[in-house]
């Protein structure tokens, strides 16, 4: 549990994305995690454009003159976890990172009687029902790129419902959306520095939700202590470094 809170201190203390780091990931090999303040508790704002305000419609948040958090936390270095983002934001500093970002549908349904209170997992369906009786339901956990328009793929989803979850053969379609997920070419996580520009952390993956516990946990270990566990060994940003 201390350990979950330090992992969530230094998130919350370190993840700073976008153009910040292209503004200041300086070289800094020697960034040393025991020199490094808040590593236990987030610092308060430095100043007014850390404190995100609403907005119509919001806008971007300046890009402050000095660092966010001050000199000595951006002496820390700098996490990149910007899912589908991060691509863009580590390639101009160097570091090659072939992302694909297949989209993913998902279609929820307009309220029904309560059916079923499990996930339910089929082939091409995966399906479960909100507290409002709606369903909400996907097809690959993968994503594939499809030329088929959105809506006609949320219609084939919704008649795919009320072919096979018996009680929704009325189902209607409520409102659909599409993610794009962050998949890292060769489908596995990149966790860990990159080698040729110090400061700088990436951590970008697929099915970061199922694994966002363990990385959080590895993650927090290394950029505090240093210590990289060797379950993180194969998924180095550096594999896609040709030299
Ligand atoms: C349809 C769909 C279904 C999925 N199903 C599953 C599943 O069942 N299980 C599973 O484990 N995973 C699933 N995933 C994948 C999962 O959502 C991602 O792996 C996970 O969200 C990655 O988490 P993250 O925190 O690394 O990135 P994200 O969740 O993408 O968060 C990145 C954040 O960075 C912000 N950001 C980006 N650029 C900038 C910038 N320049 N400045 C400031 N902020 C920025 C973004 O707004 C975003 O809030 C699914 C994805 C999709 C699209």
């Amino acid at each position: 549990m201390t350990r979950l809170r330090r992992a969530a201190a230094i998130t919350a203390t370190l993840f700073t994305v976008g153009m910040p780091v292209a503004a200041w990931a300086e070289p800094n090999p020697a960034a040393d995690p025991n020199s490094c303040p808040y590593k236990v508790s987030t610092p308060p704002a430095v100043d007014s454009s850390e404190v995100p305000k609403a907005g119509d419609p919001p806008q971007p948040l300046p890009v402050p003159a000095s660092a966010v958090g001050g000199d000595a936390l951006s002496g820390c270095g700098v996490i990149v976890a910007a899912g589908t983002e991060t691509r863009r934001i580590v390639e101009p500093l160097g570091v090659n990172l072939p992302m694909r970002s297949p989209p993913g549908l998902l279609v929820t349904t307009r309220p029904l009687p309560r059916l079923f209170d499990r996930l339910i997992l089929l082939p091409d369906l995966h399906v479960r029902q909100l507290p409002d009786g709606a369903l909400l339901a996907g097809t690959s956990f993968t994503g594939e790129e499809t030329d088929e328009p959105p809506e006609a793929q949320a219609e084939a989803l919704v008649q795919r419902i009320r072919d096979m979850i018996a009680g929704a053969e009325n189902a209607e379609l409520g409102h659909w959306t599409v993610g794009y997920r962050p998949v890292p070419e060769d489908g596995f996580p990149v966790i860990g520095r990159p080698g040729r520009i110090g400061g700088l952390y990436i951590a970008t993956m697929h099915s970061g939700v199922t694994l966002a516990p363990v990385v959080g946990e590895l993650v927090a270990r290394e950029v505090i202590d240093g210590t990289r566990d060797p379950l993180l060994a194969p998924f180095g940003p550096d594999r896609f470094q040709d030299n």
